[in-house]
């Protein structure tokens, strides 16, 4: 077995960081047959091995660099390895890195009380990822209404536990029954479905503001006040998760913004580190003692990490920057690629755009890795780009460029 090679430092001269770079390169094949080997096979992976990242770039093993148009699934918005994300990590770690939830700690006393602010909410709950934010969500509803019942959007994600899972649609289910009983899934979009599906023992309606998993699906404006609307009149809990779409995803804050609703319970995850693990569940209602718990949950380190998250989206204004440069984004993408053949639809808000072709899109994604830009293909047929918040606007037009050579298509003319 090769010896683990940490990257070079600033000392090395150019041929040590060859050679480093060469050995790095020898190990790839050695990673991904022990990837083979020894974990589950619950993913399909790109064949690179990513070693490091700055911004919204990365470099695998071969010293190959990529712009990054995944983002880590919508998490890395402030880029990867931010100054101040690492500088707050590293403090932190040498002064307490864990406690459990048995004593006070003031990093996470600060971050509630800044997420409290942010999102409009009185309270949260906090937890170590989306799917737990989900379970936290839908316990709270169960406990708030005395009621049993969820209804979920057909193609919803809203996490893989058994909670998360049985409200979502979007993912193998069939082999892990029974789930929760009483799930209804509703055609996304349509409040009216809602409406209907509604009976005696509904407890909360859970929705995301944007479909991610299912392929970036921007809903009808007035979707989510009218469901509000439903859901007051029906005394049913609207639970938004705002894991993928939360801290400037969209060109808001939250997406809800967007739409002007303040659901009951709202959900965070992705994002909220900087790449470090963390979720949280807000809402005006509350678990009193006993009733939820989490052993890591709010930990000093995450809530550290958080803290200077948040504090770099305020200070390099990131989420006006999701807005400019989303529009910017889907612009060119609409001009160039909008109206080929292969091309069916180009949506999206802020930097959560969702290119759907007519044919599935994995060969495009190859292709891309290949020429130097990470994508994510969902819903089979949907390229989705979520890259870092701090992308530039030369990294957004070597992607445009790169996916217009892949999609063979003749530039149309502006405007189209
Ligand atoms: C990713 C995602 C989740 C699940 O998050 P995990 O951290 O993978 O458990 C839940 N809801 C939405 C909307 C997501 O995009």
């Amino acid at each position: 077995m090769l010896p683990y090679t940490a990257p070079p430092t600033r000392q090395h001269g150019a041929l040590i960081k060859r050679i480093y770079t060469w050995v790095r390169a020898l190990r790839t094949q050695e990673v991904m047959e022990k990837e083979r080997q020894f974990i589950m096979q619950t993913y399909a992976r790109l064949p690179i091995v990513i070693i490091e990242g700055r911004g919204a770039v990365v470099r695998d093993a071969y010293g190959r660099e990529y712009v990054d148009c995944v983002a880590g699934i919508a998490v890395n918005s402030v880029g990867h390895c931010h100054p101040k994300v690492v500088a707050a990590i590293k403090t932190q770690a040498e002064r307490l890195i864990h406690t459990s939830n048995l004593f006070y700690t003031e990093p996470q006393v600060e971050l509630a009380e800044k997420l409290c602010r942010l999102t409009n909410f009185e309270k949260v709950f906090f937890c170590n990822s989306g799917a737990e934010s989900v379970e936290a969500a839908l316990k709270l509803a169960r406990k708030v209404t005395k009621k049993k019942g969820f209804i979920a959007a057909e193609n919803s994600f809203h996490g893989r536990t058994f909670g998360a899972l049985s409200v979502t649609h979007h993912v193998k289910r069939d082999i892990f029954e029974p789930l929760l009983s009483n799930v209804k899934f509703i055609r996304y979009g349509d409040a009216d479905a809602i409406r209907k599906a509604i009976d005696e023992d509904t407890a909360a309606v859970i929705l995301e503001p944007i479909q991610g998993e299912a392929g970036v699906i921007v809903p009808p404006p007035e979707y989510l006040r009218e469901v509000k609307e439903v859901c007051e009149e029906r005394d049913v809990l609207l639970i938004l998760d705002e894991v993928q779409t939360g801290f400037g995803r969209t060109g808001r804050w939250f997406c809800k913004d967007h739409f002007k609703v303040q659901p009951d319970i709202m959900t965070v995850a992705k994002a909220l580190g900087g790449g470090f693990p963390i979720g949280a569940t807000l809402s005006n209602f509350s678990f009193e003692r006993g009733e939820h718990a989490s052993t890591f949950g709010g930990n000093p380190l995450a809530c550290t990490a958080a803290l200077a998250t948040i504090q770099v989206i305020e200070e390099e204004r990131l989420v006006e920057r999701s807005e400019r440069l989303g529009t910017y984004f889907m612009q060119r993408l609409s001009e160039t690629i909008g109206g080929c053949d292969g091309v069916k639809d180009v949506r999206g808000k802020g930097l959560m755009l969702g290119v759907e072709l007519r044919e599935r899109c994995e060969g495009v994604v190859h292709a891309a890795l290949k020429r130097g830009v990470l994508l994510n293909c969902t819903a089979d047929r949907v390229i989705r780009l979520v890259p870092p918040l701090v992308v530039e606007k030369s990294h957004i037009d070597v992607v445009v460029e790169v996916l217009s050579e892949i999609l063979g298509t003749t530039p149309q003319p502006p405007g189209i």
